[in-house]
């Protein structure tokens, strides 16, 4: 492996490190996390986009739509509502 593919997979890594980080402690511990239901994304007045959200069974730890899934229903409907005309893209 030459340096730069070793900074590669270091930083990719390091990415994988980040995300168990935002979910620790929990996730260090071995807690799971399960899907309790969904809550409106809010990502417009007409909007009816819902996002998972999640609860940790040991600890009850919520994190209230703030996950990975979220960001990707945002992002489409956002990008949606920007090819329909709806919203301006700024
Ligand atoms: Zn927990
Ligand atoms: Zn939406």
């Amino acid at each position: 492996m030459n340096l730069l593919e070793q900074i590669i997979a270091t930083e990719a890594k390091l990415a994988q490190l980040r995300q168990q980080l935002a979910a620790a402690p929990c996730a260090e511990v071995g807690h799971r996390w399960k899907h309790v239901g969904g809550a409106n994304a809010g990502c417009g007045p007409d909007c009816g986009c819902s996002v998972p959200v999640h609860r940790c069974e040991a600890c009850g730890d919520c994190d209230y739509g703030e996950n990975e899934e979220a960001r990707e229903k945002l992002a489409a409907c956002a990008a949606e509502r920007a090819e329909t005309g709806e919203v301006d893209a700024a």
